[in-house]
C-alpha cells in the first residue's frame, strides 16, 4: 500500500521535508497497513511557509481577477485528469470507498476551484452616492491564511478552504490532519503545476500544536478550522490575542424530520444517506431522525431492510458501498456510544457490531447501526457520534418536533420531510441550523453557503458567501470639491 509522498511538506511549489519533526504515520484503515511516514512540521518549516507566503502575496493580490481565476481553473482541470489517482490515495488515506472518493472528493475539490474560479473576476465593491462626494468600496485580501482540516474529507476540506482564498487574492497554508495527510500534498502539486507562483499555497503536516501555530501566528491574517467544537474553541483562543478572522466549521447533531405525508422510500434514503455516507464521519450527518408517529413503523421496516442490504468490504472494489471507519481508535469510540446506546435503553434495530471480513481482519471496521425508539435524553441522542450510528425518534406534531429538534447546542445543519411545501418551509424557518434542505438531505453543491449556527460553527464556506469571509472591506471617501473646516 505505498502511498509515500517525495516528502512531508510542500513550500513555495517545491516538496520540502525535515526530518527532526515528530513522525506521522498515515495507514490504511482497512488493512491497518502503512501508507506513508512523514514529519510534523517544525518551527523552522511553518517559518519558510509563512516567509513564503508573505513574500508571494502582494503580487498575486495585484494581479487581475480573472487572471488568478484562470490558475484556478487550470488546477481544477488538472485535478480532474488525476481524480483516479487522487481518489486512490484518498481511499488508502481515509478507508471510504472509492465509489465515492472518485465522485465526492477531488471532483468536489475541483467543483470548488471552477466556482471560486469563475467568480474571481467578479468580486467588486460598491458605488455610495452623496449627491457630489461619494464613497466607494474596494474587497481586499486579507493577506496570508491558513486553513486547519479534518480527516474525513481531506482534499475537499484543502480545496473549500483555498479556493475561495486564492480567488479573492490571499495566500494560504494548510495543515491536513495528521490522519489524512496525504491529498492535500496532491493539491499543492496541482496548484503548482498550474503554475500557482511559489508561496501562494503551502502544505505543512502537523499534530495540533502545528495548527496552534499557525493559529496563533502575528503574521497569519485568518484562520479557517474543519474540526470538533472543542478544537474550535481552542483555535478560537489561540486565533484572539491577535484579533484574527476565523471560519469554523464545527460538530453537529443535525435533526431529520420525517412528516407522515412524506414520500417514504426518498425520506429513507435521505436518511440512510445523511448517516452511513462516508461511514458516518460526515459534521452535517442528520443523526436524530424524528418521524411521525403515523408512519413510523413502516420507515423502521423499510430502514432495517435496505440498511441491510448495504454492501461493506474492500474499500477498492468499486460495488462496495461503505468502507471503514477512519482508525480503529475511532471506530472504538463508536462501538462505546453503541453501548450506551443498548444500556440506555434504545432498541438495537439493525448493525451494532463488527463485520468479519476475510483478509480484512485488522481494519477499522463497523456495521451501519439503527437504534430505534431512542429519547432525547439519551447519550446518542446528544452526543456528535461521528460513525455510522442513526437514532429513531417517533414524535406527534410539527410543533413538538421543532422544538426537539431544536433542543441541541449544536446547529449546523437539519432536513425536512413532506409532501405538504407549507409546512416544509414553515419548519425549515423555524430550525435552528445553517445548512437546511426540504425533501433532501447533505447535498453540498459549492454553489451554496455552507455552515452552521450556535456551537457548530461561525462563517461560512462556499458560494459568495465565501467571498466575504475571505475579504476585508475598505471604503474610501472621495470629495469633490474643496474642504470646509471651521479652523
Ligand atoms: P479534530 O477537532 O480532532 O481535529 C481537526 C483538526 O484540528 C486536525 O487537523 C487537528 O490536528 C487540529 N487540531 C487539534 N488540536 C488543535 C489545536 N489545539 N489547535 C489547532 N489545531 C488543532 O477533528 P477531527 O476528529 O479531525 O474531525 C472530526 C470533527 O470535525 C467532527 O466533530 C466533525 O463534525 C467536524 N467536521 C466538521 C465539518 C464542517 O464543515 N462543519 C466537516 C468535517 C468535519
Amino acid at each position: 500500500m505505498n502511498a509515500q509522498p517525495p516528502a512531508s511538506h510542500h513550500i513555495a511549489g517545491a516538496y520540502v521535508e525535515d526530518d527532526a519533526g515528530a513522525v506521522i504515520e498515515s495507514t490504511y484503515p482497512a488493512t491497518g497497513e502503512l501508507n506513508a511516514r512523514l514529519h510534523s512540521a517544525t518551527p523552522a518549516i511553518i517559518a519558510r511557509a509563512v516567509e513564503a507566503a508573505k513574500a508571494a502575496q502582494p503580487a498575486w493580490a495585484a494581479l487581475k481577477g480573472v487572471e488568478r481565476g484562470r490558475i484556478l481553473l487550470r488546477t481544477a482541470q488538472i485535478l480532474r485528469e488525476r481524480n483516479e489517482e487522487i481518489s486512490r490515495i484518498e481511499t488508502l488515506d481515509t478507508g471510504k470507498a472509492i465509489q465515492e472518493t472518485l465522485v465526492a472528493d477531488a471532483a468536489s475539490a475541483a467543483d470548488a476551484l471552477e466556482y471560486f474560479g469563475g467568480l474571481a473576476g467578479a468580486i467588486t465593491g460598491e458605488h455610495i452616492d452623496l449627491g457630489g462626494d461619494f464613497v466607494y468600496t474596494r474587497r481586499e485580501a486579507l493577506g496570508v491564511c491558513a486553513g486547519i482540516g479534518a480527516w474525513n474529507y481531506p482534499v475537499q476540506i484543502a480545496a473549500w478552504k483555498s479556493a475561495p482564498a486564492l480567488a479573492c487574492g490571499n495566500a494560504f497554508i494548510f495543515k491536513p490532519s495528521e490522519m489524512t495527510p496525504l491529498t492535500a500534498l496532491m493539491l499543492a502539486e496541482a496548484f503548482a503545476d498550474a503554475g500557482l507562483p511559489a508561496g501562494i499555497f503551502s502544505v505543512v503536516q502537523g499534530y495540533g500544536d502545528v495548527g496552534e501555530a499557525l493559529a496563533s501566528h502575528p503574521d497569519i491574517a485568518k484562520v479557517s478550522l474543519t474540526g470538533s467544537v472543542p478544537t474550535g474553541a481552542k483555535v478560537l483562543a489561540a486565533a484572539a490575542p491577535t484579533i484574527k478572522a476565523v471560519t469554523m466549521e464545527l460538530g453537529g447533531k443535525s435533526p431529520i424530520l420525517v412528516f407522515d405525508d412524506a414520500d417514504l422510500e426518498s425520506a429513507i434514503g435521505g436518511a440512510m444517506l445523511g448517516n452511513f455516507y462516508s461511514t458516518g464521519q460526515i459534521c452535517s450527518n442528520g443523526t436524530r431522525v424524528f418521524v411521525q408517529r403515523g408512519v413510523y413503523d413502516r420507515f423502521l421496516s423499510r430502514l432495517k431492510t435496505r440498511t441491510e442490504a448495504i454492501r461493506i468490504g474492500d474499500p477498492l472494489d468499486p460495488d462496495t458501498h461503505l468502507g471503514p471507519m477512519v482508525s480503529v481508535a475511532q471506530r472504538d469510540k463508536v462501538m462505546g456510544y453503541i453501548e450506551a446506546g443498548k444500556r440506555e435503553g434504545a432498541r438495537l434495530l439493525t448493525g451494532g457490531g463488527v463485520p468479519e471480513l476475510q483478509g480484512f481482519e485488522k481494519g477499522a471496521w463497523i456495521r451501519p447501526t439503527v437504534f430505534a425508539d431512542v429519547t432525547d435524553d439519551m447519550t446518542i441522542a446528544r452526543e456528535e457520534i461521528f460513525g455510522p450510528v442513526m437514532s429513531v425518534l417517533a414524535f406527534d406534531d410539527e410543533d413538538e418536533a421543532v422544538a426537539r429538534a431544536n433542543a441541541t447546542e449544536f446547529g449546523l445543519a437539519a432536513g425536512v420531510f413532506t409532501a405538504d411545501l407549507s409546512r416544509a418551509h414553515r419548519v425549515v424557518s423555524q430550525l435552528q441550523a445553517g445548512t437546511t434542505w426540504i425533501n433532501a438531505y447533505n447535498l453540498t453543491p459549492v454553489e451554496a453557503p455552507f455552515g452552521g449556527v450556535k456551537q457548530s460553527g461561525i462563517g461560512r464556506e462556499n458560494g459568495h458567501a465565501a467571498i466575504e469571509h475571505y475579504t476585508h472591506l475598505k471604503s474610501v471617501y472621495v470629495a469633490t470639491g474643496p474642504v470646509e473646516s471651521p479652523y
